[in-house]
């Protein structure tokens, strides 16, 4: 479903963001990318999104090939995606209803269709009791099921989130977690950016680690969360090291 393949990607002023990148993501797939401020990851969104293009190497999603995309083929390829954003990015002056109604109405989708499609996916992310709420009167939450419903709105085989949790109280990020493995497990590839590795480590997803433009680990969890005990604020030099998290391939 996504391939890159030797990808690297340098901004005008040098900076090498990526270097050198090659993943497959395989239709279906749930993938966790993770990774400190400057590794990267927007980079690699642009890249999926088609808001830049590589300097070297090339990016494939589904059948498009997207160094090769025609100005024409880019609103068909973005349709097929399905963005969720850290900040919602719903129309404040629409109520619920109509900011999923409108993902369907751009591209040309009847009424009764988009009716019967949006009170579904009210009905899938529980909110269908706010239909006629504007998004100033939503938790934070409630805010991010709509913006999944709307991403949902077009049937797309992928969902792109990019910190889809970072305006979220922990609980509902739980539940916003657990939204998507359900999405996952009906069949959708979701690509999600986080920095909340405590809820990451609470998944057995697979972890993509940027580190510095490198992919510098790739792969699942060893195995289900344990609570960890309370560590002291002072480790006695010579204790050991807390295992790692993660067992991954290491790559390069
Ligand atoms: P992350 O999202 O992981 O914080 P980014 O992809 O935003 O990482 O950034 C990777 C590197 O590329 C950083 O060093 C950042 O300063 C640089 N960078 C990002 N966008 C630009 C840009 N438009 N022009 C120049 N440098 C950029």
């Amino acid at each position: 479903m996504i391939e890159f393949r030797d990808v690297t990607k340098e901004y005008p002023n040098g900076t090498k963001a990526l270097r050198g990148v090659n993943l497959t993501i395989s239709p279906r797939e749930f993938v966790f990318v993770v990774g400190s401020s400057g590794a990267g990851k927007s980079t690699f969104l642009k890249l999926l999104l088609h808001e830049e293009i590589p300097t070297g190497g090339t990016v494939r999603v589904g059948r498009f090939e997207l160094n090769n995309l025609t100005r024409k083929q880019i609103p068909h390829y973005r349709r097929q995606l399905g963005m969720v954003f850290q900040d919602f990015r719903l129309i404040a002056n629409m109520n619920v209803y109509d900011n999923i109604a409108f993902a369907m109405r751009v591209v040309g989708r009847r009424e009764r269709a988009i009716r019967e499609r949006v009170a579904y996916l009210l009905q899938l992310v529980g909110l269908s009791h706010k239909a006629h709420s504007k998004p100033s009167e939503l938790s934070g939450g409630e805010q991010q099921r709509v913006a999944i419903a709307r991403a949902l709105a077009n049937n797309p085989d992928l969902i792109i989130a990019d910190e889809p949790t970072g305006n979220i109280d922990p609980r509902m990020s739980r539940e916003l977690l657990d939204l998507f493995v359900q999405l996952n497990e009906q069949g959708t590839t979701i690509v999600m950016v986080t920095h909340a590795h405590e809820l990451v480590r609470q998944y057995n997803k697979r972890i993509i680690i940027l580190d510095n433009g490198i992919v510098t680990a790739d792969g699942g969890l060893r195995q289900a969360p344990t609570l960890v005990p309370p560590q002291p604020l002072h480790r006695h030099p010579t204790a050991p090291l807390p295992a790692p998290i993660y067992t991954q391939r290491r790559v390069g």
